[in-house]
């Protein structure tokens, strides 16, 4: 019977990318061999999902090298405001920070090949994906199709991206609160969701009365009852959330029997001062006790961590 794994999944990025306009730096990079630490002391293996300035800086690709002979996977991560060719003006890219899917045809090629070309230079051909900022479609799909990745992450089913704004000519993000939660097959690419689950375990999931809620339009009566009826949740860590949260989460997921848990965090939220979710030594040592107590229960559940890699290969067996 297969089983339910886990994946844990970083956007592996320049430090504080909500800031416009935003810069370049990778401080936050050398700091990630704590959280790399805790991950192998769990036994669960990360996926790295970097960005073309992350793939740039050479003493980011040494650390992360080390962490891919421990086991760890190295995806892609297009941030369209840091990856060339930039055909548009750069303190414009830096300040609407374009979803991918908002890109012409020529510049989505042009960028992905770019990203994909660094990646592999220094850690291999990458196979895992997510789009910065979500920004993912079919279109974006069958791009990264043609240049050789398998798998994608970039969808967070129930939510709606509709207000958060690019391209100011453009519709803004992606509407995902129609997506299934379940791993399924994208225009030849294997999507695998991030897990956002409603924690009230007298909801069923793949059942018709969540289906039909799922269509309801976002608004403020749905945002209530999301909160309160159905307890929608993410598996990320923000300020407010709890160890209780995230154990419900899980036990959700298994309660559903999803065939796989994804939980993802910036790289940057692990730095002070590097996102808007940390800005004290204080407020990151709350994100490892939530991420410890997070891993614990995983384990304590017997669930096997894999990165997307393995989790493609196993789901095919
Ligand atoms: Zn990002």
């Amino acid at each position: 019977m297969f089983k339910t794994k886990f994946i844990i999944t970083v956007d592996t990025e320049a430090d504080n990318q909500w800031a416009r306009p935003s810069g370049e730096k990778v401080d936050n990079i050398y700091l990630l061999p704590r959280f790399q630490e805790l991950c192998q002391r769990f036994g669960l293996p990360p996926t790295y999902l970097v960005t073309y300035e992350v793939a740039a800086d050479s003493r980011s690709v040494s650390l992360l090298r080390s962490f891919q002979d421990e086991g760890a996977e190295i995806g892609a991560h297009l941030h369209p405001w840091t990856t060339p060719p930039f055909i548009l003006d750069r303190d414009y890219e830096r300040i609407a920070h374009r979803f991918p899917h908002e890109l012409s045809d020529s510049e989505l090629k042009d960028k992905v090949a770019a990203l994909t070309q660094i990646v592999a230079k220094n850690f291999g051909q990458p196979v895992s994906f997510r789009a910065g900022r979500w920004g993912f479609d079919d279109r974006v799909a069958k791009e990264i199709v043609r240049q050789g990745y398998l798998i994608d992450c970039s969808v967070t089913p129930k939510i709606s991206w509709r207000t958060t704004r690019g391209d100011p000519n453009k519709e803004g993000g992606p509407d995902y609160s129609r997506e299934s939660l379940y791993p399924y097959d994208r225009e030849g690419i294997l999507e695998v969701p991030l897990t956002v689950v409603s924690t009230n375990l007298l909801i069923k999931e793949n059942g018709l009365f969540l289906k039909l809620y799922n269509q309801w339009l976002e608004g403020f009566i749905k945002r209530v009852f999301n909160k309160l009826i159905f307890r929608i949740r993410p598996l990320r860590i923000f300020p407010e959330t709890t160890k209780r949260d995230l154990e419900s989460i899980v036990k959700s997921a298994i309660h559903n029997k999803l065939p796989v848990i994804q939980f993802m965090i910036h790289s940057s939220e692990l730095m002070p001062g590097g996102s808007k979710y940390a800005k004290t030594t204080d407020d990151v040592d709350r994100t490892y006790q939530k991420l410890e107590d997070l891993f614990s229960f995983v384990v304590e559940k017997g669930i096997e961590g894999v990165t997307l890699k393995e989790y493609r290969q196993k789901s095919s067996d």
